[in-house]
């Protein structure tokens, strides 16, 4: 039968989120995170843990069929893959920082610099858009003290609340490029694998959709319902049922967490009571 592989990282920012995700949309994997290769035990897909630099080749070269990664390794590999799903978790940015003393006027500032970084092949297409020479000095960790060192006047990292730079007097003067974790896909799946892949989208639209939704219910008196109907959009229509108690009814409903908020003091001022929010795991519309 035919497996769908989905390489993740083994360890590290991502890992964590995309073992998550696969949860989320009901993949239980068999073994820890040690093994090289895990089996899901309830769907046709197996996960390979890898190094995150690894994984747009593997996914590229078709020994993984799709795989989670962030989408700053993707644009420095320059891999050829598909992109099928951002998950929006990780985001960060690619961003050029300078000594915090120093005056910034902009890409030319770099002219003659040494800029230190674990992403050249991005920085290199920055530098080349802007028409700047700077020379590149790839170093794969610590890049926030190269310029404390002496070993680059800048560097160029991944940023995200921006408190490594601070700490080390790094002053943030360009944002090269957003990023975020991406579904990245094989270009040449064959049918059976397509039709794998759909439904793993099919399911994370699920779970996406349901994001920030409440389940809500309440019981109002049937005199205010049209009223309290109105505050309640709802999917369609809400659901009414009449309650024991005569001249009341329960009303259930989906909203957005954040519409609750400002429609809680409204549904009490008609009357509603006993108000339930719960929250909604999937939702298939
Ligand atoms: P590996 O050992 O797999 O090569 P790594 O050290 O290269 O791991 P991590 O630090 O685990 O990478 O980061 C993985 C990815 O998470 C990055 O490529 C980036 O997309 C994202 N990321 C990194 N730092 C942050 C951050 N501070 N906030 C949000 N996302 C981040
Ligand atoms: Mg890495």
């Amino acid at each position: 039968m035919t497996t769908l592989r989905i390489a993740i990282q083994t360890k590290g920012r991502l890992n964590q989120d995309s073992i998550e995700l696969l949860s989320d949309i009901g993949i239980q994997l068999t073994q820890g995170k040690r093994k090289l290769i895990s089996k899901a035990t309830n769907f046709p897909v197996e996960v390979l843990f890898l190094r995150d630099d690894d994984i747009p080749k593997t996914v590229a070269s078709g020994i993984a069929d799709i795989g989670i990664v962030g989408e700053n390794e993707v644009l420095e590999k320059g891999e050829s893959v598909n992109i099928a799903k951002r998950l929006g978790f990780s985001k960060c940015r690619l961003s050029l920082a300078i000594p915090k003393a120093e005056t910034y006027t902009g890409p030319h500032w770099f002219n003659n610099k040494t800029i230190a970084t674990s992403y050249p092949e991005t920085l290199k297409k920055f530098l080349d858009d802007n028409d700047v020479s700077a020379s590149i000095h790839e170093i794969s960790g610590s890049v926030e003290v190269a310029p404390s060192i002496g070993l680059a006047d800048a560097i160029f990292d991944i940023v995200s609340s921006g408190s490594t730079l601070i700490s080390n007097n790094l002053k943030e003067v360009e944002i090269v490029t957003k990023s975020e974790a991406l579904l990245i896909t094989n270009r040449e799946l064959n049918n059976e694998k397509l039709y794998l892949l759909q439904d793993l989208l099919f399911r994370l639209d699920t779970v996406e959709t349901a994001k920030g939704k409440k389940y809500i219910m309440l019981n109002a008196p049937n005199h205010r319902l049209d009223e309290i109907k109105g505050l309640l959009p709802g999917m369609k229509s809400p659901t009414i049922i009449p309650l024991a108690n005569e001249g009341w009814s329960s009303l259930h409903s989906v909203i957005d967490e954040p519409q609750f908020w400002n429609i809680i003091k409204d549904l009490k001022d008609l009357g509603a009571q006993s108000i339930l929010m719960l929250p909604i795991e999937k939702m298939v519309l």
